[in-house]
């Protein structure tokens, strides 16, 4: 996002009135900011494409007249719709798992993609939402396989099936389903294994367990940091054990899934979760426009307003909702968003959400991350009832006032200025809101 938005300023300064050539500077930046992420060169010039004839069509005369900042954010919104469009498979049926009968679900990848933690989560999510699962290791190459889906199980209370001398993953495989099966199990989730000697083998080991479980649902797992390799991975996969679903896992992590595209475009195939970390409850149903924003660089509003609406209590969710409807975002709706914040857990997930956020926590571990959050909360604390009811800009008017601050939470006018910063972001991002809730077409947040 920033890199973005930071390299289309600069195009936009060097620009003459010539629209074309501006649209032209602007896709170029955006161009090269999306190779950074690993979107794939043929995605990328498709898109640009794409998003040249819907800025360039004749019909769209009325843009040639348009400010340099119009225009930008036109450009912004095209992109935005475009990758959202690439990642959602609206049309693509998704598999639904049905009650009272045998739903085979297995599990396809490389080693090291997250498979066995997926299943598991997999596992606990349709356990909670009252189906009977079990859980099959037919990972018979790696020493261990078992060990670990045995620990996943027993920790998330899912009963399990393994061996530890079989050698052959497609009988294994196939016992584990016949027992599920016999005790009316409803969801019987097959984890494989990743590696073998060669590749050839590997896939055709899929095909056999494939030929012997014979899945409702085949569901491939993908590393969000693969990169360009994605396309061919996923291709090969495909071939071998057609998997209906993708789930894409360390989302948490620095990678920001630009290579998944690839994947979603090469086998048309949905992403249906994202993982988010190593815990069983990091599991999260994918979004479009969460993952788009992600892959900008901006926050993902969406997802951190449907969290915080899980944990707050109503009358302060309806007072933020009243108050962002309107476009405002006060230094009070900041501190009751932050009180509920420090409920959810994991806190640098949550950071990873909020704008700028990211950025002041950086790659830093859960310990920084809480300290930085507490840094945020004592600021907010030290503020009074009229600040903390203002929008921000009381400070400005009177900088003493941040001194006040600083010296009371025991931080420095710096560390006040970041969160009267942040606050100023949420405050823009809750006008996007308001406008785009006004014209019913989703808002970009931070653009
Ligand atoms: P498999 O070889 O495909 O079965 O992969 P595993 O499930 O064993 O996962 C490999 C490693 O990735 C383990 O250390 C997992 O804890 C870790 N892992 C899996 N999913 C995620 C995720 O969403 N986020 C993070 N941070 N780590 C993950
Ligand atoms: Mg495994």
């Amino acid at each position: 996002g920033k890199r973005i938005n930071g390299a289309v300023n600069n195009a936009l300064s060097n620009t003459q009135d010539d629209y074309a050539t501006s649209v032209d500077i602007m896709l170029k930046a955006i161009v090269t900011a999306l190779l950074e992420s690993d979107v794939n060169i043929a995605l990328v010039s498709k898109l640009r494409g794409n998003i040249r004839n819907k800025l360039l069509d004749k019909s769209a005369k009325g843009n040639r007249s348009m400010t340099n900042a119009q225009t930008k954010k036109l450009i912004h919104k095209t992109v935005f719709e475009e990758l959202c469009d690439l990642v959602d498979a609206k049309e693509t049926q998704v598999f639904q798992p049905k009650k009272k009968k045998t739903n085979v679900i297995m599990f396809v990848g490389l080693q090291g993609s997250g498979k066995t933690t997926s299943c598991t989560k997999l596992a606990v999510y349709y356990s909670k939402r009252g189906f009977k699962v079990g859980l099959v290791c037919a990972d018979t190459f790696r020493a261990g396989a078992f060990d670990q889906l045995k620990q996943n199980a027993i920790k998330a209370r899912i009963p399990f099936y393994g061996s530890y001398t079989e050698t052959d993953p497609a009988k294994v495989a196939a016992e584990g389903v016949a027992k599920f099966k016999k005790e009316k199990f409803e969801i019987i989730i097959v984890d494989t294994s990743g590696r073998h000697r060669q590749e050839e083998a590997l896939f055709q080991e899929m095909i056999e367990i494939s030929h012997v479980v014979k899945p409702n649902q085949t569901i491939m797992v993908l590393d969000a940091s693969i990169g360009q390799a994605a396309e061919q991975q996923s291709k090969a996969f495909k071939e071998s054990s057609d998997f209906g679903a993708i789930i894409l896992t360390k989302m948490d992590g620095h990678a920001k899934g630009g290579g998944a595209i690839s994947a979603v475009a090469a086998t048309k195939t949905p992403i249906i979760f994202i993982g988010t970390g190593e815990h069983i409850h990091d599991f999260e149903k994918f979004s479009p426009k969460s993952f788009v924003s992600k892959l900008l660089g901006i926050g993902d509003f969406e997802g951190l307003m449907e969290q915080f609406q899980t944990v707050s209590n109503k009358e302060d969710t309806q007072a933020l909702m009243e108050n962002i409807s309107q476009g405002k975002f006060t230094l009070l709706d900041f501190q009751k968003q932050l009180q509920t914040m420090m409920k959810m857990g994991p806190l640098s997930n949550i950071a990873q959400m909020i704008p700028g956020m990211g950025n002041i926590m950086g790659q830093v571990n859960e310990e920084e991350a809480s300290r930085s959050m507490k840094k945020i909360v004592y600021i907010l604390d030290s503020m009074n009832k009229k600040e903390l009811e203002s929008d921000g800009k009381i400070f400005i008017e009177q900088p003493s006032r941040m001194v006040r601050v600083a010296k009371g939470s025991g931080t420095s006018i710096i560390d006040v200025e970041n969160v009267l910063m942040q606050q100023q972001t949420m405050a823009r991002m809750a006008q996007t809101v308001k406008q785009s809730s006004a014209g019913g077409k989703p808002g970009m947040p931070g653009m």
